[in-house]
């Protein structure tokens, strides 16, 4: 598996980031960013769509700021789960990805903008050429996509990162820059149905960093995980329940959202509304889990087999708002 050659440009700052990449998209050169690589380079060295151009964040050092409202794009995995300022649940949640190592490297900015995944894909070149490739690399053979088969206008790789969900949750708001300015959204209108195209990104635009409300610290919750391996496997299906309660058993208010399901993250705002209407406590959080259970549509692309990630879709979510029981009788 030798990593394939490319040119590695490493800007000094944001502007200089900016500059090449715009440079290269208007010479009509590929290129992608890479942040701590622990994504994109074991991808590239099973030669999945490498580009003949990378641009290291490496040494940008406007992206690495960080506060309980503010994260930085090269804000380290590691340092996000070891801060004691930001929100607890986002901390869990960034302490469950990979291993400790892969922490360290890692970024937010990565982990947001991590590439899809799929049993048929994630795999070494020698494998995939014997299948005959799959549609999101297929080497220029318009080979099909082996999940869903004779229709090749949608990927459906699974996103299998950990922090979106309790982002989402938490209300976040991503911040971008490209050639032509920066722009900002809610995180969840960020990400695209689609496995390869994945989040609105254009061309030369990056992730700059996320902002939080500033009543973040007011939300109580937890984020749950399946996943294969609990030292440092992808999850197979997450789940983040945020809530305000302020002392009263029906939450004021109660965000929940799904990663490792589909192409996307998802947030479950119709699953809850229904279920905050009429709210009984155990039993609406029972009705809640079944809900979304019945509204996540899982294939067969990762380790676990998608009824049993539905199954577990359930016990996550009842486990994740176990919290919401606390102080009633
Ligand atoms: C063994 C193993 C286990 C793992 N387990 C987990 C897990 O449990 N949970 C999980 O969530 N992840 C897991 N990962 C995936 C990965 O390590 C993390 O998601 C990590 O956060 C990726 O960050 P990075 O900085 O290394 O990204 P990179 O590899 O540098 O980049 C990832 C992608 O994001 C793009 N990108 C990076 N930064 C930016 C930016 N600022 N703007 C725009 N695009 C950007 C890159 O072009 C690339 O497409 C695992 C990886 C490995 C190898
Ligand atoms: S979902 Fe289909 S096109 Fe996408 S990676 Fe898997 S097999 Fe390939």
């Amino acid at each position: 598996m030798r990593m394939p050659p490319f040119q590695l440009h490493t800007p000094k700052s944001l502007e200089e980031a900016l500059s090449i990449a715009g440079e290269l998209t208007s010479g009509g050169l590929e290129f992608d960013w890479i942040a701590g690589g622990t994504d994109l380079l074991p991808n590239y060295k099973w030669h999945l769509n490498v580009k003949p151009n990378v641009i290291s964040l490496a040494k940008v050092s406007e992206l690495t700021e960080l506060n309980s409202t503010h994260i930085g794009a090269m804000v380290r995995l590691h340092d996000l789960a070891n801060s004691s300022t930001i929100h607890p649940v986002l901390a869990k949640a960034a302490d469950s990805i990979a291993s400790v190592m892969i922490r360290r490297s890692g970024t937010v900015g990565g982990n947001i903008c991590l590439d899809t995944r799929c049993y048929w894909f994630n795999q070494t070149e020698q494998w995939r050429e014997s299948i005959d490739w799959c549609y999101k690399c297929d080497c220029g053979t318009g080979a099909d996509c082996r999940v869903i088969p004779n229709q090749n206008t949608l990927c459906v790789a699974t996103y299998q990162a950990d922090l979106a969900p309790v982002l989402m949750c938490l209300e976040a708001t991503i911040h971008l820059a490209g050639p032509n300015g920066t722009r900002s959204m809610a995180l969840s209108d960020f990400f695209q149905l689609d496995g390869i195209t994945r989040n609105v990104l254009e061309s030369g635009e990056l992730v700059t960093h996320l902002t939080l409300p500033d009543d973040v610290s007011e939300w109580q919750g937890d984020y749950q995980k399946l996943r294969q391996r609990e030292s440092w496997d992808f999850p197979e299906a997450g789940v983040a329940a945020l809530w305000k309660k302020n002392g009263t058993s029906k939450p004021e208010q109660l965000r929940v959202a799904t990663t490792g399901l589909e192409s996307i993250p998802m947030l479950h705002s119709e699953e809850v509304q229904n279920a905050l209407e009429d709210w009984s406590g155990a039993d609406s959080i029972n009705k809640l889990a079944e809900s979304i259970r019945k509204a996540v549509k899982p294939v067969q692309n990762t380790w676990y087999a998608p009824s049993y990630r539905r199954k577990m879709v359930k016990v996550l979510t009842r486990r994740a708002c176990a919290g919401l029981l606390e102080g009633d009788n």
